[in-house]
Order: structure tokens, then sequence, then C-alpha cells
């Protein structure tokens, strides 16, 4: 009977040990929000980022971006990439109409797009983006990146678009329907998210005359503090 207690009571500390390190596995996974290199992109850059190109950060662009975590939907750090990406696809260095977090250095799905089908032109965040579904027509049209200049090319895209995300306010699920324009930004901002750049999908990739005239110089040095790749 001894015996049996003195087994039970030796085996009850690594039991214990085990249960305390699974659980506290769970728990700081569960909080873990952002690499490190991702946190210092997001707290380091200036409201306007550097801009990742397809020359100097090929990485960071053909890498597929991942799901924002729970812990990360709700973290301020969340919060200031935001609104970093915001200030930056409307500077007027850039002048974009939409922009994906792996231009700014971060493999996580985060989008802005500006939904010309709104009254005004509002940009949109949307969180973990996925296109469940292409419909209509394919039609070809002129597209640029901010991460390919000065280039421009012909890419054959469709008409629409079925899009589910997280809602970057009640950080609901929801699904949209997009068509037009509109429907051609989601489908080159998620293929960031992919990995995937409108020069894998043009026609036609060409030397833009207007690229410069069209914003003002932007500076695509990399920063010194900017983490290795
Ligand atoms: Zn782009």
């Amino acid at each position: 009977m001894n015996d049996t207690l003195r087994m039970t009571n030796r085996m009850l500390v690594p039991v214990l040990l085990a249960v305390a390190l699974v659980a506290g596995f769970l728990v700081w996974g569960g909080r873990r929000a952002f690499t490190k290199a991702e946190r210092t992109v997001i707290r380091e850059s200036d409201s306007v980022m550097y801009v990742t190109t397809v020359d100097a950060d090929s990485l960071v662009l053909r890498t597929p971006s991942v799901d924002l975590t729970p812990a990360e939907l709700k973290s301020k750090d969340l919060r200031t990439l935001m609104a970093k990406m915001l200030a930056t696809v409307r500077s007027p260095q850039q002048d974009g109409v939409g922009i994906a977090a792996p231009q700014v250095g971060i493999d996580k799905r985060v989008i802005w797009v500006q939904r010309f089908d709104k009254e005004g032109g509002p940009f949109e965040c949307y969180l973990n983006p996925h296109i469940d579904s292409l419909f209509g027509e394919v039609g070809k049209g002129p597209e640029g990146c901010l991460s390919v200049p000065p280039m421009r090319g012909l890419v054959p895209r469709r008409t629409g678009v079925i899009v589910s995300y997280i809602h970057p306010e009640t950080l609901e699920p929801k699904r949209d329907t997009v068509t037009g324009y509109t429907a051609v930004i989601f489908q080159h901002e998620c293929d960031h998210l992919d990995g995937r750049l409108y020069i894998d999908r043009a026609d036609t990739v060409f030397v833009s005359p207007s690229w410069e005239a069209e914003r003002r110089a932007f500076d695509y040095t990399r920063p010194d503090w900017w983490p290795q790749q």
C-alpha cells in the first residue's frame, strides 16, 4: 500500500509538470501576436512605410501570407499596422488604390481597398480576406503595382468576386460580392497575399512613362533598422 502511494506521489510531479507546460504553451500561444521582426517593422516605421519592391524584397512579396491569429486580430500592433498601411497607400508618394501587408514587409492577410463602387470611393480594410469565387466575364485592363516600379501591364481579370473576411471593427466574419474595377483591386490585393504579382498574370508588361509623373519621388531604399530577410 505504502509502495503504491509512493509510486503515485513520484508520478504526480512529472504529470503536474507536463500539465503546467501544456497549459502554459496554450496560454502563451494564444496571446502571441506577430513575430519580433514584424513588430519591429510595425512599431519602427514612419507613418508612411517603406514599400517592398520585387527587385529588393522578393522573399517577403513571394511568401504566401497567413491569417491573423485571434490574438493578432485584437492587438494594438494590428491597429498601428492598419493605420500606417492606409497612410502609405494614400500618401502623395504612392497614391495607390489598394495595398497588401506584404508590400510593407508583413506576410499576414491584411489589405486596404479603395471602394470605387461606393459613394465617395472610401478606403476600407479587410482582415483575413479570401476570395471564395470569381464570376463574370474576363476583361483585360491596365494594372500597376507600388511594388513593381515603374511598370504597367495588361492583365486579364474576372469582373466579379465573392470575398469573405473579418470586419476590422466588429471582428465578425463577413462576405461581400463586388463587381467592376473594385473587383479587380480585390483580385490584385488578394494575389499579393498568395505571393503572386500582377506581372505573373499580365499578357504584356511595359515601362510606364507616366509612373514618375503620377507620384512624388519615393525612396525605395530599405531602412537601416529593417529586419534581415
Ligand atoms: Zn500590387
